[in-house]
C-alpha cells in the first residue's frame, strides 16, 4: 500500500533503538525524510546511516534527552515545522506504590505526560496552518489494564491519554489527527532487562523468564518493532485522516477485554 506520506518530514524522539527505531524505520520506507533523536550519538549516528543508506531519505540527528528543557529546545529548533511527530521516551522506573514521593512523581509526569504534550504544543500550530498533520504517541498497555509495579508509568501516561482525547477534537478540523500507540510486551532491549530481572528473581534462565512471560500471551510471542513501526506508520499516512484520538493496542491479545 502506498502511504501517500513521500516526501513528508517527521520527527521520531527517542528512535536509536527499539521501537522508536522501529517507527522511524517505517516512516523511511515510505519516504519521509527524518530528524531523529536518541540520549547516546553513537547508536543514533549508526541508525541514521542506515535508515539513509536502505531507504534515500534525509536523516537529521539531535542526541539528547528529550525531557529535559534544553534537550526538547535543541531538537525543536533542527526539526523546524515537521508534518509528523512521533513522540517516545524511556519508561519510569518500577516500585511499590508506597515507595513513591512527590519527585518521582513530577520526574514521571515531565517524562512520559509534560514532554509529549510540550511538543505538541510547539508543533500543532504549523501543522494546523498547512492543513496536514500527523501525532503519533507511544504510550503503553498500562493505560488500558494497570501494571501495579509500574504505578508511575500507569498515572503519568493515563494523564497524557486523557489530554489527546481532548486536544485531538480540537485540532482535527485543521487536517491534523493526534493518536496513541499501547505496545505490549515487545522485543527490544526494555524486554530483555524485564526478564533478566526475572530470571534473577525467580533463579531461572533469561531463556525461561521469556518463555513464561510468552505463555501468558495469546499470541504465544513477542511484538516486533518491525510490526509496531508499521502501525504507526499507517496512522501518520494519508489513509488514516479519520482516525482521531484512538488508543490502539498492539498487545498480541494479552489485555483480556472485550472493547
Ligand atoms: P527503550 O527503553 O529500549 O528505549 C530505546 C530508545 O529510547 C533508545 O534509542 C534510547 O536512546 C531512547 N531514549 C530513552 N529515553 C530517552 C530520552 N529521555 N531522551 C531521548 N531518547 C531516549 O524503549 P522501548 O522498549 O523501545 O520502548 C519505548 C517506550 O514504550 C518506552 O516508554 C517504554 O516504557 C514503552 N513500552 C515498551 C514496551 C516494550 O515491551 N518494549 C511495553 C510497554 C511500553
Amino acid at each position: 500500500m502506498d502511504l501517500g506520506i513521500k516526501g513528508k518530514r517527521a520527527l521520531v524522539c527517542a528512535s536509536s533503538k527499539g521501537l522508536g527505531l522501529g517507527c522511524a524505520t517505517a516512516l523511511a520506507e515510505a519516504g519521509v525524510d527524518l530528524v531523529m533523536n536518541a540520549r547516546g550519538a553513537e547508536a543514533l549516528e549508526t541508525a541514521a546511516s542506515d535508515l539513509r543508506e536502505r531507504f534515500g531519505v534525509a536523516v537529521e540527528t539531535v542526541a539528547g534527552d528529550v525531557t529535559t528543557e534544553d534537550g526538547r529546545a535543541a531538537l525543536l529548533e533542527v526539526a523546524g515545522s515537521p508534518d509528523i511527530l512521533v513522540t517516545n521516551a524511556g519508561g519510569p522506573p518500577p516500585g511499590v506504590w508506597s515507595d513513591w514521593g512527590r519527585e518521582d512523581f513530577i520526574r514521571a509526569l515531565d517524562a512520559n505526560m509534560l514532554t509529549p504534550i510540550a511538543l505538541m504544543t510547539a508543533l500543532l500550530p504549523s501543522m494546523m496552518e498547512r492543513g496536514w498533520g500527523r501525532v503519533v504517541n507511544i504510550t503503553s498497555q498500562s493505560v488500558k489494564a494497570p501494571i501495579p509495579a509500574l504505578g508511575l508509568s500507569n498515572a503519568a501516561r493515563t494523564g497524557l491519554t486523557g489530554y489527546v482525547a481532548g486536544t485531538s477534537r480540537q485540532v482535527a478540523s485543521s487536517g491534523v489527527t493526534i493518536n496513541n500507540l499501547l505496545p505490549g510486551i515487545h522485543a527490544t532491549d526494555r524486554a530483555v532487562s524485564l526478564d533478566t530481572g526475572v530470571s534473577r528473581q525467580q533463579d531461572i534462565s533469561v531463556d525461561e523468564a521469556r518463555a513464561r512471560r510468552e505463555a501468558t500471551i495469546p499470541a504465544r510471542r513477542y511484538g516486533t518493532p518491525a510490526e509496531f513501526g508499521a502501525a504507526c506508520a499507517f496512522l501518520c499516512s494519508e489513509h488514516a485522516g479519520f482516525i482521531v484520538g484512538q488508543n490502539i493496542l498492539l498487545d498480541g491479545g494479552g489485555t483480556n477485554a472485550t472493547i
